[in-house]
């Protein structure tokens, strides 16, 4: 009843919300229109209004004209430390001239994609934005809903879809919503992704969100944030990039000798006829582009070069960077976390990828410098929203305690469990960290629910694999610090979050496939991410201290003079940036 109640007053509220966002979002249009109309105005008459807005700037510490915020999905610590001897291009420049932190760390228990680009973009852990992970289950009938799911919102110009299409879940504002706020409108902010759930955080509710959609083979966005495509978008698709690699492979960009390993492993996935081994074709056996061959496009390291073209043109068109107001361009390349779920972190596939993400974030790197009118005006942050485990059973190979288990095997065994003690069916679902109990049983059936959830994160505490299980009832209520429960509880978000909560030991993998790598888990392999800072006013150096990605907002905030966005945890990186210009 309470849960009922919640929803219907949480509907209302989203309701009037939604009316305030797309009044609010109209506004902020005629001010871009305004901003285009008026060529002539920029240079001095702007600058002025600007340091007017942007209060007690000094001059000479101007914010920078363009931010180019690069998200690497699924770019761990590791793999970047790995791979850094062989790079060349963009990373490796971000890494000589900038500050980096090789090891920041999300310090909350499931780090999935929509949680990790959520905090970077809000400066806040689930606890706060309410992004708890991709999905969540429905109590009722254990389906999955996606996190970013919006009947009230469907795709534009393309087919009605239950998956990602609006940020009505994310409570919290983002860095891209503050500097429309600060700027009343005349910053731009573009976010871009092939993957919806990663664009949607980035944009928040007053930016530009475009993501790839496979079925119609181009970027779309949701009805929330246009009700047509700008011209630019409309050029970029007809351009047909994705379509052009159809009957192109995947080739190695270094000699077979350059790579470490081998290149066929037992347990790579073969999706999609995408084939273990070079070279890999990429029309996923159809005769003519489709759904399968633009799902394996994203697969391979070239969707990274179409997201590069779709930022150029996102420069062009909305004129990012030409003037003293700042702009943010976000920018999440998807194609690593893919290669990383089907190949694992030490394949061919994710050496290869590695040496031409480095040539594809450089070009993008060189586009933004461009647009900016140089380094000086230009601030880049580049981290990842995840990192990810080795596939488990070449972890168990080579002797660590490593197992893949699949949701079914703790459902299974709590379900006969719970039935065994209560009389009915009770788990509606398992996920990574989570287990949703079905409320209405439990009140049809007269049980005391914190009972119930108590003896599900006994028998749950009890399973070998498992390091701890709380009922939600019992999260804050030990003050005791501890990893497992902090780390649970900065994910746990009221009623969106599971009935009882656990941690897996290190090196177990849940996963439903019965092959390739996951991750989702609090140690250090999921965890812990690159965080480089480079251009105007940052110093040089590589930072070994501590460091949370909630920590990267509001440095990009303080840098852009603009306030921290409404939730904020993190705070500025001082030390990585100078004072005055
Ligand atoms: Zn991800």
């Amino acid at each position: 009843m309470t849960l009922t109640r919640a929803s219907t007053t949480m509907d209302r509220t989203d309701a009037n919300n939604a009316r305030l966002e797309r009044k609010a979002r109209l506004s902020w249009r005629r001010a871009d229109a305004a901003r285009r109309a008026r060529p002539g105005l920029r240079g001095l008459g702007i600058l002025c209004t600007a340091l007017i807005l942007l209060g007690s700037a000094p001059a000479s510490a101007k914010p920078p004209r363009l931010t180019l915020l690069i998200v690497v999905d699924a770019l761990g610590s590791d793999l970047l430390l790995r791979s850094k001897p062989r790079l060349k291009g963009g990373l490796a420049r971000l890494i000589a001239e900038g500050a980096y932190y090789p090891t920041a760390r999300y310090e909350y228990a499931k780090t999935d994609t929509a949680s990790g680009h959520s905090t970077v973009a809000t400066g806040a852990n689930p606890w706060r934005h309410g992004i708890v992970g991709n999905q969540l289950v429905d109590r009722s009938t254990g389906k999955l809903i996606p996190i970013f799911a919006d009947p009230d919102h469907p795709l534009l110009e393309a087919p009605p879809s239950s998956g990602d299409v609006s940020p009505r879940n994310l409570i919290a504002e983002t860095i891209s919503d503050r500097l429309r706020l600060a700027t009343q409108g005349r910053g731009k902010s573009v976010a871009i992704s092939a993957k919806a759930r990663a664009a949607i955080p980035l944009a928040g509710r007053l930016g530009q969100a475009w993501w790839f959609n496979d079925t119609v083979g181009k970027f779309v966005t949701g009805t929330f944030y246009a009700k047509e495509f700008p011209a630019w978008v409309r050029t970029f698709n007809n351009r047909q990039l994705p379509q052009s690699y159809f009957n192109k492979q995947w080739t190695l960009s270094l000699p077979p000798t350059e790579y470490l390993g081998d290149d066929d492993r037992q347990y790579e996935s073969d999706w999609n006829a995408l084939g273990r081994t070079f070279p890999h074709p990429l029309n996923a056996g159809l005769s003519s582009p489709g759904e399968q061959s633009f799902s394996i496009l994203k697969c391979s390291p070239y969707m990274s070069d179409i997201l590069v073209e779709l930022g150029k043109a996102a420069i062009v068109g909305e004129e990012l960077g030409k003037d003293q107001i700042p702009d943010l361009l976000s920018v999440s390349i998807s194609s690593i976390d893919f290669i990383f779920h089907q190949f694992g972190p030490y394949s061919w596939e994710m050496q290869d990828a590695m040496i031409k993400l480095d040539k594809s974030v450089g070009e993008l790197i060189a586009a933004a410098e461009k647009a900016a009118g140089g380094k000086h005006n230009l601030l880049v942050v580049l981290t990842a929203d995840h990192g990810g485990a080795a596939i488990p059973e070449e972890w168990a190979a080579a002797g660590m305690p490593s197992v893949r288990l699949s949701a079914a095997h703790f459902q299974d065994g709590l379900s006969k469990q719970l039935q065994a003690r209560f009389g009915a069916d009770l788990v509606a679902g398992v996920q990574l960290v989570e287990v949703y109990l079905k409320d209405k049983t439990i009140i049809d059936k007269g049980l005391d629910g914190a009972v119930v959830r108590r003896a599900a994160a006994t028998w749950l505490a009890n399973q070998p694999e498992v390091l701890t299980a709380v009922a939600r009832d019992d999260l804050f209520r030990d003050s005791e610090p501890s990893f497992g429960l902090d780390a649970l509880r900065r994910s746990q978000f009221k009623e969106r979050s599971g009935d009882v909560l656990f941690l897996l030991r290190p090196f177990v993998t849940l996963s439903d496939a019965k092959d390739g790598a996951d991750h989702g888990s609090p140690y250090a392999y999921d965890s812990e991410v690159p965080v480089i800072f480079f251009g105007k006013g940052v110093r040089r150096g590589i930072f070994r201290q501590r460091m949370s990605p909630i920590d990267i907002a509001p440095s990009i905030a303080s840098m852009l003079e603009i306030g921290n966005p409404a939730m904020v945890e993190g705070t500025a990186r001082v030390e990585a940036f100078s004072t005055g210009d």
